[in-house]
């Protein structure tokens, strides 16, 4: 019996959920056993022209991890959705826009000027930047056009399932594969991953006071936490109310507060908010003033509250003029 093909892609990403499958290990040898691998760009030279010869169907399921912010990644997710029966999508970035997401704070045409003008090291007197056609001493270069706005996978074609986390944990993916190889699949367009929040399965979570406030937030740059205590608790960051379990609280046994990464838990209908709500209720202070002073300590909001998930957050992006060229 012929054994079922897989496929990997990545779009805009870091390579870290390519890393997470080869952490597999020898774990990964009854995966690679099992199942045909089509196509690994990572690891392997497929070509494109290899995944247009497929037929509908041919290839079981495609783990895509990274965001969507280009016409080629574009190109490339919807040659896969119509290949594929499956298609799953992996990691933080490919489920909710991830760090690439935070471009969305800003625009195409403020990422090139800063990258090809204004930093210290550019060198680019004319003022050049990519250019989507290019003819130089009779040669043509087509580059992909990068898009204004970051998009998380189902933004741009229909996702079966999603596998969360920077990266996800190679158990949570050894169990993914067994699933999809053995037929036991939840119902389509579930997250693949516990439907508690973090604090639930937090080993600090004993720690946490019924009640508490936060006079000053703290930072871990600047403080250190003690390693038994809730971080929230200690008035240091740490979105486990508002995130869903599953990761092994590996951030929290590495002393680090939690920064989301495994999306929003399953009532929450955007992370950043349900944060906020929750840190709402223990912000103190005696007047006003000092309720004020307290939430001007909270670092970075945009980037602390929706590292991971800003693309598929209720925001979405911040409000600006699109450059004219790229509408989207
Ligand atoms: S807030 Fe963070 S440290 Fe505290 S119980 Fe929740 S996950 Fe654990
Ligand atoms: S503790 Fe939070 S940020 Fe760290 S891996 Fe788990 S979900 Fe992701």
């Amino acid at each position: 019996m012929p054994k079922p093909k897989v496929a990997f892609y990545w779009c805009a990403s870091c390579g870290g959920c390519e890393e997470a499958v080869v952490d597999l290990a020898e774990g990964i040898l009854p995966v690679v056993g099992a199942v045909d691998i089509v196509l690994w760009p990572v690891a392997l030279d497929f070509k494109l022209e290899d995944v247009r010869s497929w037929r509908p169907g041919d290839v079981a399921v495609a783990f895509v991890n990274g965001a969507v912010r280009s016409a080629e990644n574009e190109m490339w997710v919807k040659l896969l959705r119509e290949k594929c029966s499956l298609i799953v999508a992996f990691g933080s970035c490919a489920h909710l826009g991830g760090i690439p997401g935070l471009a969305n704070v800003t625009t195409r045409g403020e990422i090139f000027a800063n990258k090809y003008a204004r930093a210290v090291t550019a060198v680019n007197p004319q003022g050049i930047f990519p250019q989507i056609d290019t003819r130089l001493n009779g040669y043509e270069l087509e580059l992909p056009e990068m898009w204004n706005t970051v998009k998380c996978l189902d933004q741009v074609i229909d996702v079966d399932y999603y596998l969360p986390g920077c990266a996800p944990p190679p158990d949570s993916i050894a169990k993914a594969v067994q699933a999809i190889l053995s037929g036991h699949l939840p119902p389509k367009g579930s997250v693949l991953a516990p439907e508690k929040s973090l604090c639930e399965t937090c080993p600090r979570n004993d720690s946490k006071p019924e009640q508490f406030t936060i006079e000053t937030f703290r930072r871990i740059a600047t403080a250190t936490p003690d390693p038994e205590k809730c971080f929230l608790a200690e008035g240091f960051v740490c979105l486990g109310p508002a995130t869903r379990g599953g990761c092994g609280e590996r951030c929290i046994r590495g002393n680090m507060p939690c920064r989301g990464c495994f999306g929003p838990t399953p009532d929450a209908l955007d992370q950043g908010t349900k944060f906020l709500a929750a840190l709402g209720a223990v912000t103190a202070g005696k007047t006003q003033e000092e309720v004020v002073a307290a939430a001007a300590t909270f670092p970075d909001p945009i980037g602390t509250l929706y590292r991971f998930s800003l693309p598929a957050s209720l925001l979405r992006r911040s409000a600006v003029k699109l450059d004219k060229e790229a509408g989207r």
